[in-house]
């Protein structure tokens, strides 16, 4: 498909009636889940290929070898102990975290390069509506760390989980399900690992909203107590993860995109032929969710602390504070103040993600100067405007931090480069580490099964794995995120249809020779990291939210 310019199409004719056929096929529902915008009916096009379901098929197909396995056994023997969810790894293998996660490292790992890295935040002072001040703090640490200091120096970061907290609980067969909201401070101490140092967990405070009524719990305490406020964290973190960074902040936000995009722009549009393969199967899949994940009674329903409405209430919430100019990447790490790499010079996710970063984005600028030479080009491809009114616009995309027209390159590419950074690199970031850390109730569960003391206490050992899934929960867990971890359609960079122009394919030779030296670069990384984080690797990462 030989591409050109709406302005430049020897057939402009043909070209507008092909297009108003588009547009007859792919819709705005904008009810499903107000005020976002989606896809009224999936066109036929967009499937999933026999390709993609057979290889998919395969990838899955020790899944239920291995549930049959573990549920011959945990039929007979209820779950008392930590280890006895170790089980539940029969012919699948056990995750690596399974040996570290009751470590305050794998916590603060977690933080940096686990499933959910993005909600890390520095702070300049305390944090609004927080019960204790910066003195009460340091009391609990007499000399051995001056947290004034530290403050003052910006090594002070939090997880906040307060925003979630209208999260009242869904039910399940037997009981209640709970969402606890904590806040978590971490500090960022120069000696540790390899003299690099490190980040340390050193306040959670279980229950914020409680005020003072809810104690700050430190590493001091009771191993059983600091244990459970870390799992308070890592669950608030995995309904977090699901909800705002994987459904809402990649699927959800993205799927406009690939709406107006086959709406607005011809098949040989060159903007189209750059986007196509990084929203393929999105489409199919995003429908797929909505029948079989956020359904009633579906895994959202079931596993997700909240009842379904909550859980949808945060993906709404999500999508209101997003927007593609706040969230593309630098700017949103540097939102969270976290771009200084002398002030934290160990995180994973913001290093290996800035290097696709900049690949991508000369990539995109290299390949739309192709075609787009003088200002002029760009005012005057009346598809590119209608797709920039389109994806802004109230009746279609409603996406925000994008501008309704678009008159210079530099703001093209900024907008190419966001598309395909979020539906690359970012949705594999979230999505693929959903085994290595979710599947491993202990680690990451998707609710609490008991309620949360405000006190934080917990008497013994019990007690702890009462909070966590039951059998049923547990399974349920354990095959949803596999399925959803499974399989990788094909890899950033290298793309099924050829690109005719010859400077187009030269370009995209130098993407991937690029990509190669990311590759290498993550590998050198990883040497000095105290575990490896693999998903940023070129080589792992997909065009497009595919799964
Ligand atoms: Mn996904």
């Amino acid at each position: 498909m030989k591409p050109y310019l709406s302005q430049n199409d020897p057939d402009p004719t043909k070209r507008k009636s092909l297009l108003e056929r588009k547009q007859g096929e792919y819709e705005f529902d904008h009810d499903f889940l107000p005020p976002i915008a989606m896809l009224k009916d999936v066109p036929s096009i967009e499937n999933f290929s026999t390709k993609y379901i057979a290889e998919r098929t395969i990838e899955t197909a020790e899944l239920p070898i291995n549930m049959l396995a573990v549920k011959t056994r945990s039929l007979w023997d209820p779950l008392d102990e930590l280890q006895d969810y170790e089980d539940y790894f029969q012919v699948l293998p056990k995750p690596h975290v399974i040996k570290t996660y009751q470590t305050d490292d794998s916590f603060s790992e977690q933080r940096l390069c686990g499933v959910n890295p993005l909600v890390l935040r520095q702070i300049k002072a305390m944090p609004p509506d927080f019960a204790f001040t910066i003195q009460e703090l340091q009391n609990k640490f007499g000399d051995s760390i001056n947290l004034q200091d530290k403050l003052a120096k910006g090594n002070l970061y939090v997880a906040d989980y307060r925003p979630l907290a209208f999260v009242k609980g869904g039910t399940y067969e037997r009981g209640k399900k709970f969402l606890p909201t904590p806040i978590a401070f971490f500090c960022w101490r120069s000696s540790g690992f390899s003299d690099r140092g490190q980040l340390v967990p050193i306040v959670i405070q279980i229950n914020p909203t409680a005020g003072k009524q809810s104690q700050m719990v430190t590493p001091f305490d009771d191993p059983l107590v600091w244990f459970h406020a870390k799992l308070c964290v890592q669950i608030a973190d995995a309904n977090h993860h699901e909800m705002s960074s994987h459904l809402c902040r990649t699927h959800f936000v993205m799927e406009p995109f690939a709406i107006v995009t086959a709406r607005q722009l011809a098949e040989n549009h060159p903007l189209n032929l750059l986007l196509k393969p990084h929203f393929r199967f999105m489409l199919a899949n995003n429908e797929l969710g909505r029948q079989r994940l956020v359904n009633r009674g579906g895994p959202v329903d079931e596993l997700l602390a909240g009842t379904l409405q909550e859980s949808l209430q945060i993906v709404v919430n999500a999508y209101e504070e997003w927007s593609l100019d706040q969230f593309a990447l630098p700017t949103e790490l540097k939102n969270r103040g976290v771009d200084d790499v002398n002030n934290l010079p160990h995180y994973p996710y913001r290093d290996d993600g800035m290097l696709l970063w900049n690949v991508i984005k000369n990539f995109v600028s290299e390949y739309l100067k192709i075609y787009y030479k003088t200002p002029a080009d760009l005012t005057e491809d009346f598809e590119l405007q209608a797709w920039a009114q389109e994806l802004v616009s109230n009746s279609g995309g409603r996406v925000k931090g994008v501008s309704s027209t678009i008159g210079t390159l530099e703001q093209l590419v900024d907008i190419a480069t966001a598309v395909i950074f979020t539906c690359g690199p970012q949705h594999s970031a979230v999505n693929y580490p959903q085994y290595e850390y979710m599947t491993f109730m202990p680690n990451m569960p998707l609710a609490a099964y008991k309620q949360i003391t405000p006190e934080g206490t917990i008497p013994d050992r019990k007690n702890l794995i009462s909070y966590l899934p039951p059998p049923k929960q547990t399974a349920d867990q354990l095959t949803v995120l596999f399925i959803l971890a499974a399989y990788r359609y094909d890899r950033l960079g290298y793309y099924d249809d050829k690109f005719e122009d010859k400077e187009a394919q030269d370009v995209i030779v130098t993407f991937q020779q690029n990509l190669n030296g990311v590759e290498r670069q993550i590998e050198l990384n990883n040497k000095s990291r105290l575990i490896d984080y693999s998903y940023l690797k070129p080589r792992l990462v997909t065009n497009s939210i595919s799964v």
